[in-house]
């Protein structure tokens, strides 16, 4: 038997919701333009190998939820859980760190097998921003801001900027020391999975959903006290640009993300109104991410937002779903062809049209109505013979001459488009 419903974590996506992520990517690609950001599309999969070293061996999404099988040729491939990795390894393998900055902007869906409900699915969709080669705070402040720009274009209200750094290096090196001592202290007290980030990946512990890790976090060392001046400056210079075009923004100290990929700046935007899932946007920089893809050493910062959770969001999107212009009604099989010759010619002039066959007449009129059509356009006999159609304006008021009006098909047009 087929199975007819969707693989969970999937929807199929039509109507008004279509519409709607239609319409958002579209704010999405004129802000991108705005700021400079060139349209990327890459493959949905790619060699497993683009995403297992750059988002680290003790990430949620290489641990456990990658969807990764062997082609029918033996080769290892994922479904792109993310954007970033896929972009970074396209700006190298077209030669693009020839001509840099690259900014870019990609669109399209992500896969991961996470647990589905309410804004979490498994096949979800991301607007996705990377800006590559720009070594200066300018760049991360041209993405935070440009993420402000695009929310508040389509209108999404109550959503907060959650910002923090990481640093340097040298300087996670030396917060990842202290971070070691402190939950080495209370080791009994970590949920298994933070154990093992301990031997791992000691600072993924504050990304940690766990209550009882939570708990600990709230104790824990924080990085700001393990900054090097160089990575305070430059912290420092994002605050004060964003402090200077009137963005408001959150210190969140434990923030980290779960990617490895990040260092120096790192943020989310969150909004109160989604809900367990409340991270709208993520992002931050990823300067040694080429460099351990294989490529050279490159900066680069960029963010993904989540399209799902955009449009669970009450915005000030006016979407509606299109309504055909005119309904073509032959009066039987014989006006059929002349029906269709009449809505090709009325589509060559822009106007939607549909043709109506089934039922009586007076079905098809309240069929047209409603569609929302504006005008039916009736076909018998006479129509064909004179070549004059019976045109019935379906908004017009009932006593209105313009009622209903013997139209040929050129008048039918200039009266459609006036
Ligand atoms: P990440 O790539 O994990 O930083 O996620 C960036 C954004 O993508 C998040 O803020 C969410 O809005 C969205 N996102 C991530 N995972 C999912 C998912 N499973 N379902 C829906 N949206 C998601």
């Amino acid at each position: 038997m087929t199975k007819l419903q969707p693989v969970r974590g999937t929807r199929d996506l039509l109507d008004l919701r279509l519409l709607h992520y239609k319409a958002i990517q579209s704010i999405a690609d004129e802000t991108a333009t705005l700021y400079g950001y060139a349209p990327i599309e890459t493959p949905i999969f790619e060699y497993t190998s683009v995403f297992t070293k750059p988002l680290g061996e003790t990430s949620d999404i290489v641990g456990k939820e990658m969807y990764t099988f062997n082609d029918r040729g033996g080769e290892s491939i994922t479904l792109r859980p993310e954007g970033t990795a896929p972009v970074v390894r396209a700006i190298m393998s077209e030669g693009l760190t020839q001509t840099l900055p690259q900014r870019r902007i990609l669109q399209g869906p992500m896969f991961r097998y996470e647990r589905p409900q309410k804004g979490r699915y498994r096949q979800f969709y991301q607007i996705s921003i990377e800006c590559v080669g720009i070594t200066t705070y300018h760049a991360d402040v041209e993405v935070i801001s440009m993420a402000h720009d695009f929310l508040s274009r389509i209108g999404v209200k109550n959503s907060v900027l959650h910002l923090n750094t990481l640093g340097d290096m040298e300087s996670r090196l030396n917060y990842r020391t202290a971070l070691i001592a402190y939950f080495e202290q209370h080791k009994e007290k970590l949920s298994e999975d933070s154990r093992i980030r301990l031997e791992k990946n000691p600072l993924r512990i504050l990304d940690s959903k766990d209550p009882d890790d939570k708990a600990l976090c709230v104790k824990a060392p924080k990085l700001n006290a393990y900054l090097n001046t160089s990575s305070s400056e430059f912290f420092e210079k994002i605050c004060l640009a964003l402090k200077a075009l009137g963005i408001k923004y959150h210190i969140d100290e434990n923030l980290v993300r779960g990617m490895d990929y990040y260092c120096h700046t790192v943020f989310e935007f969150k909004s109160a109104d989604l809900g367990a899932q409340d991270t709208l946007l993520g992002g931050g920089r990823y300067d040694g991410l080429m460099e351990q893809m294989g490529g050279p050493s490159m900066p680069a910062v960029g963010w993904a937002c989540g399209l799902d959770r955009l449009a669970l969001l009450k915005t000030d999107l006016k979407i509606t779903i299109p309504t055909p212009i005119a309904c073509i009604i032959p009066f039987s099989e014989e006006q059929e062809k002349e029906a269709m010759i009449l809505a090709q010619h009325l589509r060559t002039a822009n106007i939607s049209s549909e043709i109506l066959t089934q039922s009586n007449i007076g079905k098809r009129l309240k069929a047209a109505v409603k569609k929302g059509a504006l005008y039916a356009v009736i076909i018998g006999e006479d129509e064909v013979k004179t070549g004059k159609y019976t045109v019935k304006d379906l908004k017009a008021k009932e006593d209105s001459f313009e009622k209903e009006l013997l139209l040929d098909i050129e008048s039918l047009i200039s009266h459609v488009q006036n």
